[in-house]
């Protein structure tokens, strides 16, 4: 309160910058990972963690939806952004494996702020070394389960396939919401079928039932191990995240998209990311003033869960 909050250097939430974690108790490290090398379409979610530190600096401490003092519960720094390579994704997938490993080893959870969601590989490689086989709970337009584009391998469009295929999770235990299309093909739809993933897609995003229904069956799938969220702002409607590379009409909106998060309350929260803000493409901050509240619920779920310190 000392400063007025559009002063000073911006960090997440206006919490102390820490990069090196060993020695300090720290809960959760909140890191940026400028890279967009993996996007297919419209480029720019390199520069989302500066303008997601900008758009937090309105962040509070006390969660009236979820009723939770987060930083009285949580020690939360701004571990600064890992260092990727522009243009080499294995050299920039390599460093965010190590830089978050490190953050375990320090005893502490990280939330990656990217990024497109190719980072989200190199994030489940290290929490499956942590944490092994988590659930995934992840919010997107789309299922991020294709193979290949023109011939590569890794991008945007392929991280849940290859981390199913490195056995860092089961396709049971993937929970995909607002999903929608359209598609290039039905065969697309095959290898979501072959491996059990589980969909909410829109249709049944609108039908409250479908709706309880599938965060029940995600309780059941998270009562003994941790879930990860990935969060890809695509998930939500292009009106009020148009800041995004590969936007589909007809998504949630933004307190539908809050209150999801708000429902997986109770369970443990190993990590989580949001990536695929292009702040080039946003329009009065409306997507990165979305991305900081969705990290604030993040934080405000680990504050409430039983475990929140590593183990
Ligand atoms: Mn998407
Ligand atoms: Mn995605």
């Amino acid at each position: 309160m000392k400063s007025p909050r559009f002063g000073d250097l911006a960090t997440f939430n206006r919490l102390p910058y820490v990069p090196d974690l060993k020695g300090n108790d720290v809960s959760v490290a909140l890191l940026g990972v400028p890279f967009d090398g993996g996007t297919t379409y419209r480029p720019g979610a390199r520069f989302a963690p500066r303008a997601v530190r900008d758009a937090s600096v309105l962040c509070r401490n006390y969660n009236p939806n979820l009723d939770v003092s987060v930083y009285e519960s949580l020690n939360v720094v701004d571990a600064g952004d890992i260092t990727v390579n522009p243009i080499n994704l294995q050299i920039t997938f390599k460093n965010i494996e190590e830089r978050i490993r490190e953050v375990h080893e320090a005893g502490a959870r990280a939330i990656c702020v990217g990024g497109d969601h190719s980072i989200l590989l190199p994030d489940l490689r290290a929490v499956h070394r942590r944490f092994g086989k988590v659930v995934l709970v992840q919010f997107d337009a789309h299922t991020d389960t294709a193979d290949s584009a023109w011939g590569e391998k890794y991008h945007h469009g392929t991280p849940v396939r290859r981390a199913i295929e490195e056995g860092l999770l089961n396709g049971s235990e993937i929970f995909q919401i607002g999903i929608r299309g359209p598609l290039t093909s039905p065969d697309q739809e095959e290898y979501v079928r072959e491996q059990k993933i589980n969909i909410l897609d829109m249709d049944a995003f609108c039908d409250p039932k479908k709706r309880d229904q599938f965060f029940n069956r995600i309780r059941n799938a998270a009562a003994k191990k941790p879930i990860y969220i990935s969060f890809d702002v695509d998930g939500v409607d292009p009106a009020f995240a148009p800041g995004t590379g590969t936007p589909v009409v007809g998504g949630m909106t933004s307190l539908e998209a809050l209150q999801c998060v708000r429902k997986l309350k109770g369970l443990d929260v190993a990590g989580a990311n949001l990536v695929e803000i292009s702040p080039a493409y946003d329009h009065a901050e409306l997507t990165s003033l979305l991305g900081a509240a969705l990290v604030f619920e993040f934080l405000s779920l680990m504050a409430l869960s039983k475990k929140p310190k590593a183990k």
